[in-house]
C-alpha cells in the first residue's frame, strides 16, 4: 500500500496540528523507509514475481524486523518516545506512534499473508490486493478524506502551500498509477534503490506544512 499510509499522515494532521507533515509522513511510513536499506544490505528479501497478488508484483519473502508485528510495535513505542523526548507534545508523540503502527495495520489488509508475528512466526495477511479494484476503491476513498482533513486542518500562507500541495498529492496519484500501469520492477537492488526515494515525499511534505498554517478554527492545545 503506497496511497494508504500517506493517507493517514495526512488526516493525523487533524489529531496533531501542531507535529509536522513531514513527522507524520515519517511515522506513517517508517517501516518502508528502513526496508530499502535493509533489502540493499541482505538483511530482508523481496523477488520479482508477477502476479504474487493481482495489485503487486512483488514477493515479500523476508522482512521480520521491518514488518514483523512485534518489530512495529517496538518500533512504534520507540518513535513515540523519541518524539516526545524531543518535542514534548503529547498528543503529537501518541499520534506517531499509533502511525507506525498504522502502517502494519494497513499492510496487513493489503498484503497476501506474508507480515510475520514475529522473526520465524506465522504469517498473516487479508490480501485486499488479490483485487486490483477493491484496492484502488479503498486505497482511493482513504487518501482523499486524509486530504480533505489536512486541508480542513491547514489553511495555505503563500503559493508553495497552496500549489505545492496540489503538486505533492497529484504527484503521489501518479507515481501509485504508474507503479499499478507499469511494467515490474528489473531487480530487487531497482527496488532498494526505488525505495530510498521515498524519503524525497518526507522532504517534500515537511516543505508544503512549513508554508501552511493550522487553521484559526481548530484547537491547537498549549506546550502539554
Ligand atoms: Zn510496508
Amino acid at each position: 500500500m503506497f496511497l494508504g499510509h500517506f493517507a493517514v499522515a495526512l488526516g493525523a494532521k487533524r489529531i496533531a496540528p501542531r507535529a509536522s507533515l513531514g513527522t507524520l509522513v515519517v511515522a506513517a511510513q517508517l517501516i518502508d523507509l528502513a526496508w530499502p536499506a535493509l533489502v540493499l544490505a541482505g538483511v530482508e528479501v523481496v523477488r520479482i514475481d508477477p502476479g504474487n497478488t493481482a495489485y503487486t508484483p512483488l514477493d515479500f519473502a523476508s522482512y521480520p524486523f521491518t514488518h514483523g508485528a512485534t518489530s512495529v510495535l517496538l518500533w512504534a513505542a520507540l518513535f513515540g518516545g523519541v518524539y516526545f523526548a524531543r518535542r514534548r507534545y503529547q498528543a503529537g508523540a501518541w499520534t506517531v506512534a499509533a502511525l507506525v503502527a498504522s502502517h502494519w495495520l494497513l499492510d496487513w489488509l493489503t498484503h497476501r499473508p506474508d507480515l510475520p508475528l514475529w522473526p520465524g512466526g506465522p504469517k498473516v495477511g487479508l490480501g485486499l490486493w488479490n483485487s486490483v479494484p477493491a484496492t484502488v476503491v479503498v486505497e482511493t476513498a482513504l487518501f482523499a478524506a486524509g486530504a480533505f482533513l489536512y486541508g480542513r486542518t491547514t489553511r495555505w500562507r503563500d503559493g508553495i502551500g497552496r500549489f505545492g500541495l496540489y503538486a505533492f498529492l497529484a504527484l503521489l496519484l501518479g507515481i501509485s498509477a504508474a507503479n499499478l500501469l507499469g511494467p515490474p520492477p528489473p531487480s530487487p537492488e531497482a527496488i532498494g534503490y526505488a525505495g530510498l526515494g521515498l524519503w524525497l515525499f518526507v522532504a517534500l511534505a515537511a516543505w508544503i506544512d512549513r508554508h501552511r498554517v493550522v487553521r484559526e478554527t481548530i484547537d491547537v492545545p498549549a506546550r502539554d
